[in-house]
């Protein structure tokens, strides 16, 4: 497998096609963008638009208005407003490259036009076992976040001189919302220099955290507070808690996408808690998210029950049956599991 082992071979491959005038390129990223799909993907389109290539940045469907503001957010074309101009732009590509997702159903919308398209195809990818869809695939589980991956590129590809302040300021947006503000993911010495570096662009750090988390709509914070007081349930025995907002609960409290981001982490805050999940009813399916402390494997779990994946400590899924169906099955998997979660491991 192609992997970030041979990343300076890999990134030879991806100069080589770059190289020798104007490319077309279609960048696209996975369905409900979150802060690193959209900073990674933007950082990487405003250093090749600067170079002046023709890239055009794909999104299956709308993301939350806290990311709505990134340098480059105007010139984004979601799918599910402009089917056909997309279908067309993926068409024409001469280098498409898909960004923070490892499995190609995860842009099922638009895989059929990726998969028969003779563009040289590139994945830059942090989850683990990523599927070989691309010809040239950059997948590191270990680094924080794709954006983070992205710089390492940029570096490798020779490219560094043309970071600027939009690149910077993307890219920093994608380490710091995968990380939980350098709250998990975030241990490695590496993470501080690339961060480092960006700062130098002069951003505004305090600026962009508060674009990304002090943007939250008055209905927002309370149905933090609901979900928080009177839907997390809390089970010390499994060392689990969880969450579950029905369609009634999200339109009391005028829900707008991006509203529960980051819902799923505050049950891990209660002490001896290392496994939480949330459950949002959506109009067909259950979607679920998945967090985990410590070795407990969210994502195999997700993998194995919820049609799910992602990485050890961040996942997610779905379930076709009703809200009530899939929390009890969820709890009785729970016990299935009680002594890998409940132990003191
Ligand atoms: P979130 O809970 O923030 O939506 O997703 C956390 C992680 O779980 C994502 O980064 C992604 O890797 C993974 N994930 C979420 N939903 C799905 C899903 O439906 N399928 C797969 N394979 N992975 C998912
Ligand atoms: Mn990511």
């Amino acid at each position: 497998m192609k992997s970030n082992n041979n990343l300076y071979e890999n990134v030879q491959a991806i100069a080589e096609k770059l190289s020798g005038g104007i490319k077309k390129i279609a960048m696209v990223t996975h369905r409900n963008p979150d802060g690193d799909a959209m900073g990674s993907s933007l950082g990487l389109f405003n250093l090749l638009t600067g170079m002046g290539h023709q890239v055009t940045m794909i999104t299956p469907n709308l993301y939350p208005a806290f990311l709505q503001w990134l340098p480059g957010n105007d010139r984004v074309i979601v799918f599910e407003r402009k089917r056909k101009v997309v279908i067309a732009r993926i068409r024409e590509a001469d280098i498409i490259i898909s960004l923070d997702f490892n499995d190609i159903s995860r842009v099922k919308e638009f895989e059929k036009a990726i998969s028969d398209s003779n563009a040289f195809r590139v994945l830059i990818d942090h989850h683990p076992d990523p599927s070989l869809f691309s010809d040239i695939t950059v997948s590191d589980t270990s680094v924080s976040s794709t954006a983070e991956l992205v710089y390492e590129v940029i570096i490798a590809l020779g490219y560094g001189s043309r970071i600027n302040e939009s690149v910077a300021m993307c890219l920093f947006v994608g380490i710091m919302t995968d990380t939980g503000c350098f709250s998990y993911n975030s241990g490695n010495p590496r993470t501080y220099e690339i961060v480092s570096n960006l700062l130098k662009y002069n951003f505004d750090k305090d600026e962009v955290y508060a674009r990304i988390y002090d943007n939250f709509s008055a209905d927002r914070m309370r149905l933090l507070g609901y979900s928080l007081n009177e839907k997390m349930e809390v089970f010390e025995q499994y060392r689990t808690a969880f969450i579950s907002l029905s369609r009634d609960d999200l339109n009391k409290y005028n829900f707008e996408s991006g509203d529960t981001e980051g819902f799923v982490n505050y049950p891990l805050s209660v002490k001896n808690i290392r496994f939480s999940a949330l459950f949002i009813e959506k109009k067909d399916i259950v979607k679920i998210s998945f967090r985990s402390k410590g070795s407990f494997a969210a994502n195999i779990f997700a993998k194995r029950f919820f049609n799910g994946g992602g990485h050890l400590n961040a996942a997610g899924g779905e379930s076709k049956a009703s809200l009530a169906e899939t929390t009890d099955r969820f709890v009785r998997l729970l016990k299935e599991y009680e002594k890998e979660l409940g132990s003191d491991d």
